[in-house]
């Protein structure tokens, strides 16, 4: 799956930094094709229906049956509403594009917000490219490794001899590792993919296959097949249509998709590159895979950017735009219109709605256990029941920040379980939503507002 996030996520970790959903991994379903969760599987816990609701949403999209269509994930504060689109993620094929967006994000400076909006579409919209690429089949002859370059094994020089030809290649970092993970010696026969530079290694030549045959070991060796020196394999990449409109974006350049900051891209670039994949979709080239673009806090964004979508949605190329919120009935923002979630009618209209309900008490114990063991800490029993009580009267977000904290301070006294008294320190130390609004009220004449 194309994510971004989730990429970050295992990134962050490296930092030794735990992202809040980190330890969602799938959607906890009794298996891969299952529509029926467990209690608790892959980090989910509890929000049954709505799992399940999600489990339905995921088939579709793997069976390809979803593009166009939208669905709204609604709840109140920390239901797990996010957690259930992470678990989409998860659950998609590697080369789905998943794309995270906030709505407040939309409202850019860089961009207007369509143009940021048909970005979004369009990173989640991917493009299975298909790639004959030519294969090289010979017996090695001679290898020459030239380690003085940088110091290390980072330059090579390969020469391999095919029945009517002889070729060297200069196949850089990536022979060399070929050469010592697949344990290449002269005389064995490999292949060479000439587009990625991979070598295989196929076994020995005849004459030393035959000698290994005559000593009576076990392995047998593949034998080239005479004549044939060529292969043709085909290989496929995925990227997804933003990507591809980056590259051929004059002002923006490929280099624009490493820092991120792509910029405008012109209507005319789109146009060219849609007919030009339609092209390719045609000849078989290449084939449509359209991915889960996720917009949270949904009711952010307004109401030409409802209509927007409501158009993008009928779009050829569409992915599935999954939504959340956890307003109820508010005001559609550029309007004066109260609806339901904040949502136009006639979006409302066109939208599946998944909805997740609060928490018990117990499965808030079981998420804070889970968050706790994902990011490294001990809590001692007593510790778990406080912050489960501290999850259940203010919010699970709330308790679950407070276990980092927890920890310092028990790490502070030199002390790696985490017990009551570290747990009420934090609670005390950092607010929640309610006592910080009373504070707020009791010391209003202070503050400028
Ligand atoms: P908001 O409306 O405030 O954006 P939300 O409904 O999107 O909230 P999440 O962010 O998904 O809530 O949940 C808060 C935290 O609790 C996250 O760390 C999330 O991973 C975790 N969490 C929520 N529900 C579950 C669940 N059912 N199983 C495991 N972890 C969960």
């Amino acid at each position: 799956m194309a994510l971004s996030s989730i990429a970050q996520a295992k990134e962050l970790r490296g930092l030794g930094l735990v992202a809040s959903h980190s330890h969602i991994t799938g959607l906890g379903l009794e298996s891969e094709t299952s529509l029926t969760p467990r209690p608790s599987s892959q980090g989910m816990v509890g929000q049954l229906k709505a799992r399940k609701a999600a489990a339905v949403i995921l088939q579709m999209i793997k069976e390809g049956r979803i593009a166009g269509r939208a669905v709204l994930v609604a709840g109140p504060p920390s239901t797990g509403k996010t957690a259930i689109a992470m678990g989409i993620a998860q659950s998609l094929g590697e080369d789905v594009p998943f794309t995270m967006v906030a709505g407040s994000e939309i409202f850019s400076l860089e961009m207007s917000k369509t143009e940021a909006l048909t970005q979004a579409f369009r990173k989640s919209i991917g493009v299975r490219i298909k790639e004959e690429s030519e294969i090289i089949e010979g017996e090695v002859v001679e290898i020459q490794i030239d380690r003085s370059v940088t110091g290390g094994n980072k330059q090579g020089k390969l020469t391999v001899k095919t029945t009517d030809m002889e070729t060297v290649y200069d196949l850089g970092t990536k022979m060399i590792d070929a050469l010592s993970k697949e344990k290449v010696l002269a005389g064995d026969v490999i292949t060479i993919d000439k587009a990625s530079g991979t070598i295989s290694k196929l076994g020995r030549s005849y004459a030393r296959a035959r000698d290994y045959d005559a000593m009576g070991a076990d392995t047998k060796f593949v034998q080239c097949p005479e004549g044939e020196i060529q292969k043709r394999k085909e290989t496929v990449h995925t990227v997804s249509l933003h990507e591809i409109d980056v590259i051929n974006s004059r002002t923006q350049g490929f280099l624009a998709l490493f820092s991120g900051d792509t910029g405008e891209i012109r209507s005319e670039v789109r146009d060219q590159i849609n007919s030009k994949v339609g092209e390719w979709r045609e000849e078989g080239k290449a084939e449509i895979c359209p991915g889960v673009l996720f917009i949270d806090e949904v009711h952010m964004l307004d109401i030409e950017c409802f209509s927007y979508i409501n158009r993008a949605l009928e779009d050829d190329l569409a992915p599935i735009v999954i939504m959340a919120t956890n307003r109820g009935i508010s005001r559609t923002r550029g309007t004066n219109y109260k609806s339901p979630h904040g949502l136009p009618a006639d979006l409302l209209d066109r939208v599946i709605i998944i909805s997740t309900s609060p928490y018990s008490p117990e499965e808030i114990t079981d998420i804070l256990s889970i968050r706790a063991s994902e990011e490294e800490v001990e809590l001692s029993p007593d510790a778990l029941a406080i912050l489960s009580k501290i999850g259940c009267e203010t919010s699970l977000r709330y308790a679950a920040n407070l276990i980092a904290v927890s920890h310092l301070i028990a790490a502070r006294r030199k002390s790696s379980t985490v017990d009551v008294d570290d747990v009420k320190r934090a609670y005390d130390l950092f607010l929640d939503k309610e006592r910080s609004v009373n504070y707020l009220s009791q010391f209003s004449d202070r503050y400028i507002g």
